[in-house]
């Protein structure tokens, strides 16, 4: 089954109004490769008015409540994240795991959420470098993508991406063979879930890909795209790997 490619951006706690700039930028390359779906799930503060530049890409968010509304300070509800622009969200990524302490649970209930508001998914799972030191990275990541995956997941709304935690920023990426062996691990792990659609499923992968790996990296077969951190800050090395995915 043929799987749209799909690149993300997150960037995270960084971009001020004057990195709209960099937005428009991006969105004109994205328009360039209409074969690969481009997104940049950005600072809630830049979602509004980066939605009126952003050419070819869609704008996302980082994280949302799965509450609808009420006293949950600070909370953006996935709503509010619509009515601002998001069309997509990230969910589970694993600095709200650590920082934040949220839970598989969690991570289902806001994917539950973003996906009752319109919003696409895409859910974080990986492991730490001790589970991948032990030897048993596929079991530990599978059980936690299936503890993690809403009722009702399904290709058309929801992504995963696979991030091992010590390849976040480190400029370490895992073997291709690792990557390869992950990634067709959460597929069958999908598919003993949701039967036939997971092979419609866009699995991403994300930590430290950049224009040097991108194209090695999705050229693997259960590879569907990136989520992308520092690389994706500027049109200069995002372009690249939009590039390599298309
Ligand atoms: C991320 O945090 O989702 C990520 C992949 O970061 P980086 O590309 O900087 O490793």
């Amino acid at each position: 089954m043929s799987r749209r490619k799909l690149v993300v951006g997150n960037w995270k706690m960084n971009g001020m109004q004057a990195a709209l700039d960099e937005v428009a930028a991006i969105g004109a390359r994205a328009a360039q490769h209409p074969a690969v779906e481009v997104g940049l799930c950005l600072p809630a503060t830049l979602i509004a008015a980066a939605n009126a530049r952003k050419g070819g890409a869609f704008i996302g968010a980082q994280d949302c409540h799965m509450q609808a509304s009420g006293a949950h300070t600070g909370c953006l509800s996935v709503a509010m994240l619509a009515e601002a622009g998001a069309s997509w969200t990230i969910v589970g990524h694993s600095e709200r795991r650590q920082d934040q302490g949220e839970t598989d649970a969690d991570v289902a209930a806001k994917a539950l959420a973003a996906k009752a508001a319109g919003l696409g998914v895409i859910l974080c799972v990986g492991e730490s470098l001790d589970v991948r030191d032990a030897g048993n990275a596929e079991a530990v990541v599978s059980a936690q993508l299936l503890a993690s995956l809403p009722d009702g997941a399904a290709a058309d709304w929801l992504a995963i991406a696979y991030e091992p935690i010590w390849a976040i920023g480190t400029g370490r990426i895992p073997t291709m063979e690792a990557v390869a062996t992950m990634h067709a691990a959460l597929r069958a792990a999908l598919a003993s879930r949701i039967g036939e659609d997971a092979k419609g499923m866009r699995i991403l992968y994300g930590g430290s890909m950049n224009g040097d790996n991108a194209a090695e990296l999705m050229a693997i077969t259960d590879v569907d795209g990136g989520l992308v951190g520092g690389a994706s800050l500027t049109a200069e090395k995002f372009a690249p790997i939009i590039a390599a995915a298309n």
